[in-house]
């Protein structure tokens, strides 16, 4: 060894005495021995590693306490971080889509430190069934005879297809073999529930005389997808789930429906893309509905299964409801936000997704606006800014082509680079709240439909 490293490793400075030293002594308090130990052995460990292999101390060895508090700082940051999505896409499944309304938030709180009557029937003393509350504020609103709830709407189609068809044949339409983000492919979740996929019809046209020739002694249920993210245009016929429903009960089969995001509400009476709404598909006659709750119905991540009172009856007998199953976080959420559906007239104001889609793009330009003079200062140098008229999109699955008329803040290099905007960005996926938007025609777009007020990305911008 060098004189050279034999010195540099005589500088390096004690655990016991970094544990006594004055600006690292609260840390300990704070954070206990044991952590604060195990960093400042890594970081020693790293500074011996450097001598060995660079003959140097590394940068940060001038000051230890500081270097402490940079890796406390990052060991302790969430890696759920609360991020503002200005990518202009409301359900964005990457980001975690709906956001609650405050009193799903205060149901969650106490559910969170409460125990509650989650399978306790407080009238019988007996053991009550964890769906029931919510099944019923869901038979109200959808005028369905019974509901389950699961993990999410990919696990309502494994688990009604598991307890009703494993083993027999379901009928689907080809135009209907869809994929929805995340691997989630209906001719996959058919295997794994065990069922045989009996395609009928065409790409574009599917009959009901399609369905009638397909249905055998082995056809358990005839099932419709929602294709909710793409269209088939032109020449197209598909079968509406009133015909569907009436052939079903003709030859005694059962019916289903994937509805993907489904809607409890009338969206055009917002000026919003039609959605189809489970109770009309209930009302229709289809024996089984499943939706997603996190989707425009703005509520907690579950998948939700209305429909005939003996078929939900044997989904929550099937063993698969036992692992599926939500608990009663995701219930007390659920709840608070079905109740919120028994006001409609109160919902735009007061669910967030609602009051996201439905933002007036007024609001949003003179947002803009604001945002471009007070952010000028900083940015001007580098970056032309400029409000601009853009288009959001509802996300999760729904219509890429159904857009929503927004306002962005843009911000274009001065130098035309790519990699100029590429390093805004990156910078700004470092901040301690992330600020996230999209980079399309050589700008960065803040797309400021879900920004709920100019300071809200101010002091984002600020760290
Ligand atoms: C979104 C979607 C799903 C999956 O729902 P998750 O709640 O994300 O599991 C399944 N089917 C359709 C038609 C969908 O749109």
């Amino acid at each position: 060894m060098s004189s050279q490293s034999q010195q540099l490793y005589s500088q390096l400075p004690a655990i016991d005495r970094l544990l006594r030293h004055d600006a690292i002594t609260p840390y300990v308090t704070q954070y206990g021995q044991t952590l604060i130990s195990d960093l400042l052995r890594q970081m020693q460990a790293e500074a011996r590693d450097a001598i060995k292999h660079q003959e140097q101390l590394p940068a940060w060895s001038q000051d230890w306490p500081k270097e402490l508090q940079h890796r406390l700082d990052k060991q302790q940051q969430s890696a759920l971080r609360p991020v503002l999505n200005l990518t202009g896409t409301v359900l964005h499944t990457n980001l975690g889509r709906a956001l609650l309304a405050q009193p799903a938030v205060d149901a969650v709180v106490q559910a969170m430190q409460c125990n509650v009557t989650l399978e306790y029937d407080l009238q019988g003393a007996g053991r009550g069934h964890r769906d029931r509350a919510v099944a019923d504020l869901l038979c109200q609103l959808t005028g369905a005879e019974d509901a389950c709830i699961v993990n999410n709407n990919a696990a309502a189609v494994l688990l009604m297809l598991a307890a009703v068809a494993a083993g027999q044949q379901v009928v689907v339409s080809r135009g209907e073999l869809v994929e929805i983000g995340g691997a989630f492919r209906i001719p996959d979740v058919m295997r794994q529930a065990g069922c045989q996929l009996i395609e009928v019809g065409t790409t574009n046209r599917t009959h009901l005389a399609d369905y009638r020739t397909a249905v055998a002694e082995q056809t358990a249920l005839l099932m419709k997808v929602h294709t909710s993210n793409y269209r088939i245009e032109g020449f197209t016929a598909a079968v509406d789930e009133t015909e569907l429903a009436a052939l079903g009960r003709e030859l005694g089969v059962i019916t289903a429906t994937d509805l993907g995001s489904g809607s409890l509400i009338d969206m055009t009476q917002y000026g919003l893309p039609a959605e189809p709404m489970p109770q009309r598909l209930i009302a229709a006659g289809i024996d089984l509905v499943t939706f997603s709750g996190d989707k425009l119905l703005g509520g907690p991540q579950v998948g939700i299964i209305v429909g005939k009172k003996a078929l939900i009856a044997r989904l929550q007998q099937h063993p698969l409801k036992r692992a599926l199953r939500v608990g009663k976080i995701t219930l007390a959420a659920l709840e608070a936000t079905l109740r919120l559906y028994q006001q409609p007239e109160l919902l735009q104001q007061q669910l967030p997704t609602l009051r996201q889609l439905t933002r007036a793009p007024e609001q949003m330009q003179q947002l803009a606006q604001q945002l471009q003079q007070q952010l000028e200062p900083q940015f001007g140098d580098r970056f032309v800014l400029a409000g601009e008229a853009c288009w959001s999109q509802i996300g999760s699955g729904s219509l890429p082509a159904d857009r929503l008329p927004s306002h962005a803040l843009t911000f274009t290099p001065r130098d035309g680079r790519g990699a100029t905007l590429m390093a805004l960005t990156q910078q700004w996926h470092q901040l301690a709240r992330p600020v996230i938007g999209r980079i399309a025609d050589g700008k960065l777009w803040l797309d400021l439909r879900c920004l709920e007020s100019a300071e809200q990305l101010l002091e984002a911008l600020k760290g």
